[in-house]
């Protein structure tokens, strides 16, 4: 039919316009039919065979193929077995644009044509019945598994262009952090540092004001301006320190135009010196934790590996048959503890918190600080139950325990928390959205104390 040697050298594209147009109307306009009327059951095969794979379940989980991607994949078919005409041109890019969500999603090609065989095969099946003649029955055919392998076609180039670039910018990141060995920088600018305050000092010392050079000019303004601004770019610190030399200088540069040494320009000067190493020291200890993966403030994990060790559970769970949880646990009304006591004992509080998390948990859990005052708790191969045992053995530590705080008085506290157990099907954005629901189901019923994550609730 169309495999002759003129066929094979079109271009993609042209081969599957030529099928188009060369398969007869009443063909073309019989799969739209079966499609509209029977369109509904080629999903629900597809999605059914993909469901009972394991590694289709780190992504897919029934209640977003029921709410959403059913619907999706019917209109695809749709738009693929239309009644009239389409533009080939729009047939290609809805093709591309959804390898390219399958890109964002990581849901791997081999998946997707896994679950369109099944697709194709009811499709063969409903023609069968269908038509009358073997010769119509054949083009449909032809046609049906035309349509959906060059569907496909596109779908994988844009798949794999998107995946690419996504994990280049992840390998850039990594080689990036990876690449700057942080102690050496540190050392470094340490001294460069020094050897400008050294400098400025002797200028002071022999009164030769107009040589003196400001922290921006120096070597170590340099690197600050464009390593360091890589480095520690988007914290705190940075900003006070970048306001802290910028008034450094001006007074630098005033003191240089006037050809005079004001009374305490000196005292002045070494203040500063020693504010800027304080806080060129505390972004590169920041970074050193940062980089081993360690909240600075808490010593608890950060965010950064958190998806990577839940993928992690979810995989050994689903191949060892076993189950694991995690709790969400929220310091009860801290903001009144700042308010009243001051960040500081807020700061102090906290790590008081996240040491009395990681001495109750055991070795083969693990702990994030989720967010400011917020700790995620993975459990290592446990259910529910015994999850709820270890999050009631924390909040009554917690509860019992007097925190020292800095202003000489003990603080008390409470926690409450939220447990939701992987037992298959779910994603880790899900996961963590049960636990925070059974949390906030805590928070409503008085708070210090513990929920699990129920789907009747
Ligand atoms: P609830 O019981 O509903 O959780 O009340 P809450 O006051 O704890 O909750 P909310 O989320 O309103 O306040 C959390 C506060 O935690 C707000 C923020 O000021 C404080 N916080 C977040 N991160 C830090 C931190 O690193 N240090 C200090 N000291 N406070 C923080
Ligand atoms: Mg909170
Ligand atoms: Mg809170």
């Amino acid at each position: 039919m169309f495999f002759d040697e003129n066929f094979v050298s079109l271009p993609v594209e042209e081969q599957w316009d030529y099928i188009i147009v060369h398969t007869p109307d009443r063909v073309r306009l019989g799969l739209s039919d079966i499609v509209s009327r029977h369109g509904e059951t080629c999903v629900v095969n597809f999605y059914e065979a993909l469901l009972k794979r394991p590694d289709a379940a780190l992504f897919l989980e029934r209640e977003t193929v029921e709410r959403r991607l059913r619907g999706s994949l019917l209109a695809w078919l749709k738009r693929l077995f239309p009644a009239r005409e389409t533009d080939i041109q729009e047939l290609r890019a809805l093709q591309e644009r959804v390898g390219s969500v399958h890109a964002q999603l990581e849901i791997s090609p081999n998946l997707v044509s896994y679950g369109f065989y099944f697709i194709k095969m009811s499709l063969t099946l409903l023609i069968v019945d269908y038509f009358g003649t073997k010769e119509e029955q054949l083009q449909a055919c032809v046609y049906c598994q035309s349509m959906v392998d060059f569907a496909m076609t596109y779908m994988n180039k844009a798949y794999n262009t998107d995946f690419r670039k996504k994990v280049e910018q992840d390998q850039s990141f990594k080689l990036f952090s990876l690449g700057q060995d942080l102690h050496f920088e540190k050392e470094t600018q340490k001294a460069t540092f020094f050897d400008w305050s050294t400098q400025a000092l002797f200028c002071l010392c022999e009164q030769r004001v107009g040589e003196l050079q400001t922290i921006g000019e120096s070597q170590f303004g340099l690197w600050l301006a464009h390593k360091g601004q890589t480095l520690f770019r988007g914290t705190e610190d940075f900003v006070l320190l970048q306001d802290m030399i910028g008034a450094i200088d001006r007074r630098i540069a005033a003191v240089r135009a006037e050809d005079g040494v004001p009374a305490g320009f000196a005292a002045e000067l070494r203040n500063g010196i020693r504010d800027v190493t304080f806080l060129t020291n505390r972004l590169f200890q920041a970074m050193e934790a940062l980089q081993s993966g360690l909240d600075p403030l808490t010593r608890t994990l950060t965010r950064h590996f958190l998806d990577g060790v839940i993928q992690n559970e979810i995989a050994f769970s689903l191949a060892h048959d076993k189950v694991f949880s995690i709790v969400l646990l929220d310091i009860d009304f801290f903001k009144k503890i700042n308010d009243t006591k001051g960040h500081l004992a807020g700061d102090e509080a906290l790590r008081h918190v996240a040491g009395m998390i990681m001495e109750t948990v055991r070795g083969n859990d693990y702990v994030f600080r989720y967010g400011g005052e917020e700790f995620l708790i993975v459990l290592t191969e446990s259910t529910s139950a015994e999850a709820a045992a270890c999050a009631e053995r924390i909040r009554s530590r917690i509860e019992k325990s007097a925190i020292p705080c800095s202003t000489g008085d003990a603080l008390s506290l409470t926690i409450s928390a939220g447990i939701a157990t992987f037992q298959g099907g779910v994603k880790i954005g899900t996961l963590i959205e049960q636990a925070d629901r059974a949390l906030y189901a805590a928070k409503d019923a008085g708070r210090n104390r513990i929920e699990i994550f129920s789907r009747d609730r």
